[in-house]
């Protein structure tokens, strides 16, 4: 039995929107699941759902197989980390962090010991006597993940935990809350829009748009077998590219040229004459001559420098696109530049689902 189990959740709130539209999913015991997806498309509301902050309006939650939708969050044994820490400013990050179990009237010892090992964890015990005012960002955002994992709740539900650090602080928290996962095992929910902090910590995404769930799978599963454009496009960086075309001898147009989709896809002779929709990852392309390919001639108009990979922003005919490719091969830019997708790289969805095919 899955410890935590959504079952057609709906959430329909009071002014008549229905932010969240059957929402099922099994959990298990010390999993790590982000809930990813756009602002607006229901992951806070989904979370505040499971942390008895906000109603279900139909549909069930249940925990180790027993419905919780009645249980107040104390009963449902959850922790939760917000956007904004909210630590107390004349606190010290020693009480900051004991404050939930002070209020549960627990043993002084207790406290100590316990304070004193998510300080360890958390790589805070030489800052317990410090006021949040003296800290970094990073460093109130772990009291502040400290303050929820003290209480060894079942679960543990964040909330954009690092959406007020910079961009460097964000990377180091990132590995930090990984290796606190793997230290606690704690079942742990986590909502982003950020689909680098959802690739790297989950165990599985669930990927939302408009109150929907469109995919849930692990890393792997959702950037190599995406069930639909959304996913497709919303998952790697930069994006996938894509074009429209209706299939014709077998062969769909790409910007005036022809890419042969009945070789790599001989799977899909029955799409003749419709409309599909051809995708492409930015770095699964090549540059060298390459059997089982598409050929490609196109204009490099920029590139951009990233280190040891570089984009490069190219026009075949009308069409636009972005390729990837190791820096010591980057191209000239307002030269002609030829390029090839392997059949294994190229994903074509149905032009009107826009489901994977
Ligand atoms: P973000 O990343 O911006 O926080 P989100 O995916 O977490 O977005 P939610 O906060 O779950 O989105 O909101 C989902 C939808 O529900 C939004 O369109 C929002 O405007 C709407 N919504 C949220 N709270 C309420 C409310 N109390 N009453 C009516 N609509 C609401």
């Amino acid at each position: 039995m899955a410890y935590l189990t959504l079952r057609n959740v709906n959430k329909i709130y009071p002014n008549g929107f229905h932010a969240v539209h059957n929402f099922n999913l099994e959990i298990e015991k010390g999993e790590f699941v982000v809930f990813v997806g756009p602002s607006g498309c229901g992951k806070s509301t989904t979370l505040r759902m499971i942390a008895g902050l906000e109603d279900i309006s139909s549909g069930e939650f249940l925990i180790n197989g027993t419905r919780a939708n009645e249980k107040g969050p104390r009963e449902r044994e959850v922790a939760m980390v917000f956007q904004s820490y909210a630590l107390y400013p004349q606190m010290t990050v020693y009480d900051n962090i004991a404050f939930g179990l002070t209020l549960q009237g627990v043993d002084e010892d207790v406290i100590e010991e316990r304070v004193n090992k998510t300080a360890k964890i958390l790589g805070l015990t030489e800052y317990l006597d410090r006021l949040p005012r003296a800290l970094s960002g990073g460093q109130r955002q772990r009291v502040a993940i400290g303050r929820a994992l003290i209480r060894k709740v079942g679960i543990f539900l964040m909330d954009e935990p690092l959406s007020n650090l910079d961009a460097k602080q964000r990377v180091t928290m990132r590995s930090e809350i990984a290796q606190i996962h793997q230290e606690t095992g704690a079942t742990t929910i986590y909502v982003t829009h950020d689909q680098t902090e959802a690739m790297t910590l989950a165990d599985r995404i669930v990927v939302m748009k408009s109150g929907y769930v469109q995919q849930v799978g692990t890393p792997y599963e959702l950037y190599f077998k995406p069930a639909n454009v959304f996913v497709a496009g919303f998952i790697g960086e930069p994006p996938m590219n894509f074009v429209r075309s209706r299939v014709e001898n077998g062969t769909i147009d790409f910007g005036g040229q022809k890419i042969d989709l009945a070789a790599a896809r001989p799977d899909l002779a029955g799409m003749e004459g419709k409309e599909i929709v051809f995708g492409f990852r930015p770095e699964s392309i090549v540059l060298q001559e390459r059997e089982k390919a598409a050929r490609i001639d196109c204009q490099v108009e920029l590139t951009e420098m990233l280190g040891d990979n570089t984009n490069i922003y190219i026009t075949c005919g009308e069409k636009q696109a972005i390729l990837k490719v190791d820096s010591h091969d980057t191209p000239e830019t307002d030269q002609p530049l030829r390029f090839y997708i392997p059949q294994e790289s190229m994903y074509v969805f149905d032009g009107e689902t826009e489901m994977v095919l």
